[in-house]
């Protein structure tokens, strides 16, 4: 097989082989349900629960805030439609710009009869939070859930979570951060920031798909959205999946301890190919930020539209480069996407996304912008 070069990881990212190699007994010997309290259903029930106080940890939370599901829109959905159904919200304030898990989710409950709200974002793709305290200020007595991301997936902006908790908190607005693109990458403190819902999913950082979590605030409770049996505490129904929440504590665990280390790596091979390409193909300019104000692992780049690049993706992975596009397309073809529209991207320029890992080398963005040269 031809070389494959893997710039998608904001799509996916491989399993990490000690992630797989901690998963491997409990898809073998450690078969069991953790509903049973004989010793097979007792070492899985171990097993969960260690993860859960691994991700506890890492967000400084107690572990009965934190509630595994089966990804990250699961999580999204579980908060969006349980705070309107449970806590009494009225209204949501989000963004154009939020993941379609979110977005679409807003709209339902917005068709229920929610009020909803979108806070404008600026041509770099930043909410304007002076927007968002004069909605918030606008109707005090309204209960309201404020859904912003933690970081936008396709061009990497981030926002300031804390000042957002801050000023949420101030009007007595529940806050919920689809934090997808940031558990891992960056550390998370829900005592520091004002923060009720956050959402992770385990396979954008090395751990397997179909995993993820919720921290729900321990004052904030909501009834589960997939309901039955009495697992996670009640809070989400099914028997675990017990090899995939052990894949995400060992995942989360290793960027615990090594996780600087791959920060330093990815943000410099981000760097790197950032200064490459604008040496070395004229009118290349990027989408969003190129420092600390974006994700260091995404590099959004923009290129001016022909019949070349219109087809761009598709001749990326010829040359066995995988790379994105804003959105998901199947055609190869690189197509409009919502978050470039609320930025009002130039409608003449197409994008392609690029997202590292640890696994990214110095030379493989140099074949990729060699490529992409010959493309542009
Ligand atoms: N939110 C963001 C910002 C994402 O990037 C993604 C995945 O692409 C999701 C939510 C959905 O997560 P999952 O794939 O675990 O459902």
């Amino acid at each position: 097989m031809a070389m494959k070069m893997y710039f998608d990881n904001a799509a996916t990212t491989p399993i990490d082989p000690a992630v797989l190699a901690e998963m491997m007994p409990y898809l073998t010997d450690n078969f069991g349900n953790p509903s049973s309290i004989h010793e097979y259903g007792r070492k899985a029930k171990a097993a969960v629960e260690k993860s859960r106080k691994i991700v506890a940890k890492y967000l400084n939370a107690s572990a009965a805030e934190v509630f595994f599901t089966s990804c990250g829109t699961e999580s999204n959905n579980m908060v969006i439609k349980q705070a309107v159904a449970n806590l009494g919200v009225k209204r949501i304030i989000s963004s154009p710009t939020e993941h379609h898990c979110v977005l679409h989710t807003v709209k339902t409950e917005g068709n229920k009869g929610v009020a909803v709200d979108y806070v404008q974002v600026n041509a770099k793709g930043d909410i304007d939070v002076a927007h968002l305290e004069t909605l918030l200020a606008a109707q005090p007595e309204t209960k309201t859930l404020v859904s912003l991301m933690h970081a936008n997936n396709e061009i990497g902006t981030l926002l300031n979570i804390r000042h957002v908790g801050e000023i949420c908190a101030k009007y007595g607005a529940l806050f919920h951060s689809d934090s997808v693109q940031t558990v891992a990458h960056y550390p998370m403190d829900v005592q520091a920031t004002k923060v009720h819902f956050l959402s992770g999913s385990a396979h954008k950082f090395h751990g397997p798909k179909g995993i993820g979590f919720v921290y729900i605030n321990g004052n904030n409770a909501i009834q589960p959205l997939i309901e039955g049996g009495a697992q996670e505490r009640n809070m989400r129904a099914g028997t675990e999946n017990v090899v995939g929440i052990v894949g995400l504590g060992k995942a989360l665990e290793l960027w615990m301890t090594e996780g600087e280390q791959y920060r330093v790596h990815i943000e410099s091979i981000r760097d790197y190919m950032a200064t490459q390409l604008q040496a070395e193909i004229p009118g290349i300019v990027f989408n969003g930020y190129t420092d600390n104000r974006s994700l260091y692992h995404v590099l959004s780049v923009s290129v001016p539209a022909n019949q070349k690049t219109e087809l761009l993706l598709f001749n990326l992975d010829i040359s066995g480069i995988c790379a994105s596009g804003a959105s998901a397309c199947a055609s190869g073809s690189i197509q409009a996407s919502h978050v470039l529209e609320a930025i009002k991207a130039d409608e003449n320029r197409r994008t392609v996304r690029f997202s590292f890992s640890k696994n990214n080398t110095k030379e493989e963005v140099d074949f990729a912008v060699a490529k992409l040269k010959e493309m542009v």
